[in-house]
């Protein structure tokens, strides 16, 4: 068996990985692409938690910037993370992997409320655990609840899955054919340099944890057991040089 270089993860999924060629709403073929490379993390007994973002649904900011309060917009935003989890959850359960979905915003139909000790007992047991609902604070964001739970169970990576770009660049590749692939970044680069890997919330939480992060494309398959056994994909971000 292929030796894991990191036990526990959180992996960073964005609402965007989600919608696929379609731009918006949940595309199941996607969904389930990402639920078999999860499945091969599984396998390597890596403990895996996953926060979901929900821009392909609803972004708090577009319904500020339409007018609407803004922590009802956010709210909105963080029940579309919701759904989404449940999709992704629905999707690893098909092909046998255990998950638990638990919410920041207590919904018990639904899913378990966000215990952390309860979170911890759920991944030595080999379950996935899905973060929904992100901080359950308005003016924040999913890779802010990544920061956030990565520190709370002492992950010890967060993979930030992208589905258009295989790193973090100088400038946006898909415009500046001069762009150059960073392979190391620290946190303090991202905040001086403004380079839009997540939001500075998010960027001090991991700097000040000293939480590693790993940008990588997520379009290839296999590539989340990539960046789990230390293959050099994408760029790494780290506390310090
Ligand atoms: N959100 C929030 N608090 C949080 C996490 C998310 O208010 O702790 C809201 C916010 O409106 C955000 C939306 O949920 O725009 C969807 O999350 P995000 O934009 O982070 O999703 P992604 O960009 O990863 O798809």
């Amino acid at each position: 068996m292929e030796e894991p270089k990191y036990n526990r993860i959180v992996l960073k999924l964005s609402g965007e990985a989600l919608a696929g060629e379609q731009g918006y709403g949940i595309d199941p073929t996607m969904i389930q692409s990402y639920a078999e490379q999860i499945k091969e993390i599984i396998a390597l007994d890596v403990e895996v938690a996953i926060i979901v973002g929900g821009g392909n649904i609803w972004r708090g900011m577009a319904g500020s910037a339409k007018g609407m309060d803004r922590a009802t917009a956010d709210y909105m935003g963080m029940l579309a993370t919701v759904m989404n989890s449940l999709a992704l959850q629905d999707s690893l359960e098909n092909i046998g992997v255990q998950t638990r979905v638990q919410t920041s915003i207590e919904m018990r139909q639904v899913a378990e409320p966000y215990i952390r000790r309860r979170a911890i007992r759920h991944l030595e047991k080999k379950r996935v655990v899905i973060f929904a609902a992100g901080t359950g604070n308005p003016y924040f964001s999913t890779d802010t609840t990544a920061a956030l739970r990565a520190a709370e169970i002492e992950a010890d990576v967060i993979l930030m899955a992208k589905n258009k770009v295989d790193g973090v660049y100088s400038a946006d590749p898909s415009v500046d054919v001069n762009a150059q692939k960073y392979q190391q970044l620290t946190y303090l680069d991202l905040l001086k340099d403004g380079l839009a890997v997540m939001d500075s919330t998010a960027s001090s939480l991991c700097m000040d944890n000293n939480i590693p992060l790993i940008v990588f494309s997520i379009s290839e398959n296999g590539n989340i057991k990539r960046a789990v056994t230390g293959d050099d994909i994408g760029t790494i971000i780290r506390g310090k040089e």
